[in-house]
Order: C-alpha cells, then sequence, then structure tokens
C-alpha cells in the first residue's frame, strides 16, 4: 500500500482507490485519492483541478478580474482553507503569463488570543508561528491583535461609497491620526509588515471585561465575529486595499447558513454567506473559497505541503452544545461525513439567496450599527417581532423616571413629559434599551447578553450616542419636514 493511502485512510469514508485504478481524468496515471463517489484523481490531476477551481471562481463572479491591479487583503486565521487560500494566490501570482493573476495581495491577521484567555506566553507563540509563515510568502502582512479595537475610530461603523473620491478624502482625514500613530510603531521596522502584537495592558483589560460582561458563548462567538470584521475593514481601509478575501469553505458556509438562520440573521444571509458582500461599499469582501469541501482542502494542504497553524479559538475544547455555532458545526461535520452531497446542497441554497429588505437611504441611521447589514427590525404590526417587543414591553413596565413633569423640560422629546411607560431616554447614559433601536435583529439578540453595555469599545458607543442624538432631532423636527413622497 503507498504512502498516501496510509496516510488519508482516517479521513477517507469512501473506500480507498485501489492501486490499479487509473485517474478518471488523465486516465494513465494511478489514482490516489476519492474526490466524490467514483471520482478517483491522480496526483497531478488533483493539484490541476484545485488550482482550476480559484481561478474558475474569480471568474466566474468577475468582482476581482485576473488582470486588474488591486490591492486584496487576505484575511488569515491560521486555519488550513484560509491558508490553502494564500497558497492559491501565489501560485497565481507566480504563472507565466497570459493567465497570471495580476493584484497586489496582503495578509491579515486578528489575533484574538484576548477574547479567548489564551496568555501571554501562547499568543506570543501562535504569532511567532504564522508570522514565519508569512514571511515566506514575501506578501506584506499585518498582525493585529483584537485589542486593537478600543482604538477604532466611529468612522469604521460607517459604510463607504466606492466613489474614489469618498475614500480618498473624509475616510482618510477621519483616520489621519490612527495612522500617525502607527508610523510612530512601524518606523524603523520592516515597513511592509505591520506588526501590533504588543498591546496596551490597558486594552487586554478592556477587552477581558467586555468579554467576561457576555452572558452566553453564542453572543460571545458573535460578537468575537463582529469586532473581527471591524478590524478588518479599517485594516483595509487604512492601507488602501478594496478587497478582502476570506477563507470560507464550502463546509464552513454551510455552517454560517444554518447557524446564522439560528441566530435571527435571516435577512442577511445572502451577504453573510454569498460570494461577495458590499455591505461596507469602498471595501469588498469576497469569498473566493467557497467551491471547496473542508476534505478537498485537507488532502491539498497535506499533498502539497501548504503550512496552517492551529490556533485555539473561544469554542476549542467546549461541548458541543456550548454555543448555537458549535453545535451547528458539529452537526454539519457528521452530515458531512455520512452524506457528503447534502453540505453542498446547503451551501449552494446561499448562491440563491437574495435579500428581499428595500434599499432605502444609504443613511448609516438606516444600517445596523454592528453588523452594516440593513435593519430589519421595521416590519409590520402583525409579525412575530412587534408580538415579542410588546410582550417583552410589557414585563419591563416601571415608574418613569424623569418624565413626572418635575424634568419634562430635559425629557426625550416631548416636552410636557414624554408619557411612556419605559424609562425616558434622554436622561440616562447609553443603556441596552437605546443601543437596540440602531440594531437588527440578530444583534440586537447579542447586546441583549452584554450584562454591561458600557463595557463595548468607546467608537461603538460614541456612535451610537450620535445616531440617537440624529434621530431624536428629527424627531422633534419631523412635523416640519416635507415627505420624501410628496411630489410638490
Ligand atoms: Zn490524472
Ligand atoms: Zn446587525
Amino acid at each position: 500500500m503507498c504512502q498516501v493511502d496510509e496516510e488519508y485512510n482516517g479521513l477517507e469514508k469512501t473506500p480507498a482507490p485501489t492501486l490499479n485504478k487509473k485517474c478518471v481524468k488523465c486516465k494513465e496515471e494511478t489514482a490516489v485519492l476519492n474526490i466524490r463517489v467514483n471520482d478517483a484523481f491522480c496526483r497531478s490531476c488533483f493539484k490541476e483541478y484545485f488550482i482550476h477551481k480559484f481561478r474558475a471562481m474569480l471568474g466566474k463572479n468577475r468582482v476581482i478580474f485576473p488582470q486588474e491591479k488591486v490591492n486584496v487583503l487576505l484575511a488569515v486565521s491560521g486555519g488550513s482553507a484560509s491558508c490553502a487560500m494564500v497558497s492559491q494566490v501565489q501560485e497565481g501570482l507566480s504563472r507565466d503569463a497570459p493567465k497570471k493573476l495580476r493584484f497586489l495581495p496582503g495578509i491579515i491577521y486578528i489575533d484574538e488570543g484576548g477574547a479567548c484567555g489564551l496568555s501571554s506566553d501562547e499568543r506570543q507563540r501562535s504569532v511567532a508561528q504564522l508570522k514565519k509563515i508569512f514571511t515566506e510568502t514575501g506578501f506584506p502582512y499585518f498582525i493585529v491583535p483584537l485589542e486593537q479595537v478600543f482604538s477604532l475610530p466611529t468612522s469604521v461603523l460607517v459604510p463607504g461609497t466606492s466613489d474614489p473620491d469618498w475614500s480618498g478624502a473624509s475616510y482618510k482625514i477621519a483616520v489621519d491620526e490612527f495612522i500617525r500613530e502607527k508610523q510612530e510603531v512601524t518606523s524603523g521596522v520592516d515597513q511592509l509588515s505591520l506588526d501590533d502584537s504588543v498591546c496596551a495592558p490597558e486594552h487586554t483589560q478592556s477587552l477581558h471585561r467586555l468579554f467576561s460582561s457576555i452572558k452566553t458563548l453564542t453572543a460571545k462567538e458573535d460578537m468575537l465575529h463582529t469586532l473581527r470584521q471591524h478590524l478588518i475593514l479599517h485594516t483595509a481601509r487604512v492601507n488602501g486595499y478594496s478587497k478582502v478575501m476570506m477563507g470560507d469553505s464550502c463546509s464552513r458556509l454551510a455552517v454560517k447558513l444554518l447557524s446564522n438562520i439560528a441566530l435571527g440573521r435571516g435577512a442577511a444571509l445572502a451577504s453573510d454567506t454569498g460570494f461577495s458582500d458590499t455591505r461596507y461599499g469602498d471595501v469588498v469582501i469576497v469569498r473566493p473559497m467557497r467551491d471547496y469541501s473542508s476534505k478537498e482542502i485537507v488532502f491539498y494542504s497535506r499533498m502539497f505541503h501548504v503550512p496552517s497553524a492551529f490556533i485555539p479559538s473561544l469554542d476549542t475544547k467546549t461541548p458541543n452544545k456550548s454555543s448555537i455555532q458549535h453545535l451547528t458545526e458539529s452537526f454539519v461535520t457528521n452530515l458531512q461525513s455520512d452524506f457528503p452531497s447534502t453540505v453542498s446542497t446547503i451551501y449552494r441554497t446561499s448562491e440563491k439567496l437574495h435579500t428581499a429588505l428595500p434599499q432605502r437611504s444609504q443613511e448609516p441611521a438606516s444600517k445596523c450599527l454592528l453588523c452594516l447589514c440593513a435593519i430589519d427590525t421595521t416590519v409590520d404590526e402583525a409579525s412575530a417581532l412587534h408580538a415579542t417587543l410588546v410582550s417583552e414591553r410589557l414585563s419591563q413596565i416601571k415608574p418613569h423616571e424623569s418624565c413626572d413633569g418635575v424634568n419634562a423640560a430635559r425629557c426625550c422629546g416631548e416636552g410636557q413629559g414624554c408619557g411612556s411607560t419605559g424609562p425616558c431616554s434622554y436622561n440616562r447614559s447609553l443603556l441596552n434599551e437605546d443601543l437596540k433601536t440602531l440594531l437588527c435583529y440578530s444583534c440586537r439578540l447579542t447586546v441583549k447578553d452584554v450584562e454591561a453595555v458600557s463595557t463595548l469599545p468607546t467608537y461603538i458607543t460614541t456612535e451610537a450616542e450620535k445616531r440617537q442624538t440624529r434621530s431624536r432631532m428629527k424627531m422633534q423636527i419631523s412635523e416640519y419636514l416635507l415627505n420624501d413622497d410628496d411630489d410638490e
């Protein structure tokens, strides 16, 4: 028995190809692996098939043109899928013309160790491991600790436009200071590679406080995902990357699709799992690995020695039922091993999804503060969401704190006391309830599990307060405003 057969026996459920079985493609070489039932490939045909898939995905979706000289940021987690993505980009760049890819790649890794409770030793070890992998690619790389969310500007929560003037002007001004700080950090170091792995101890504490104030692992994972996206977006904008590639495999997307439905993110499924995601406006997220199963990726990585690193995450070593995401993952993994084709069926559903929500104004207020998707909570009174809100409100009735006539002048807008049964929102600092109105349904559920909203990074709370003030003012002057629908 050849070595390859021995190595993959543990992973392979379908019968291993026998030595005399020929490759279905070239019909000459001996097959070394079964991709699907009766699809036995030899080593070189498998490599060709794998490489072709990547280029075909880019070609089919026409978001990044092979010849386009665009800055593309590769989001790498250290796992085999995102590392395989890096190897495919390297492959594409090294090819002979005219099939050569022309874009300019950079790598970003978000070090989440602070949220997962890793010691600084463990974190340094992981970072060193990844640094070695990144250096070998020759691409510029950014290693950003999650703690950096505590120094993000509020503009990260505002969708940009693809208009080059915009990204060249206002966002640049907004983050100018940020860049200056960075340059101080990097001066003297390799200018291409930004390594912020050393972070302020007070930020590590803030991060710890935030994550220990979140009650459930489900909400923790969701919050971690949100913060990570913000950091990636910010790094991309500051460094002039207009595209970000994520290494989500087909199996990963199947998990994401199902768990997002369970998390109430149905309205955002199309952008969360589709090939391209334009919610940020100026920076487009693409998922070029979506056609590969995790099995194919593991085979490829082992056969062609693609280096990857194991980095513990929030749900490492937790039981299956510890979070919705983790439970869905184990469900899909089991499904994949017993019924491989159902997984691709799940994920192919995501290709057909479109958001039915009308594209309203591009105002930031119409987008969710956290995930930047369209707000899906303005629905009919006859909806399940409305019923939930009513019963929530009824169960929380308490005396009105400041609308007793004494402080009426400072009340939330009605002048004579707003008369509402809930607490008056004007005289309090930001609470869960206030934040809620700015969020989509799913992000509301996550924030509900955050015990102290004050532990959130300031760019979130500041922007939330700003938007609330704005909407209060809008309400106050609403009767003087002309309706958008009025033709006169
Ligand atoms: Zn072959
Ligand atoms: Zn949201």
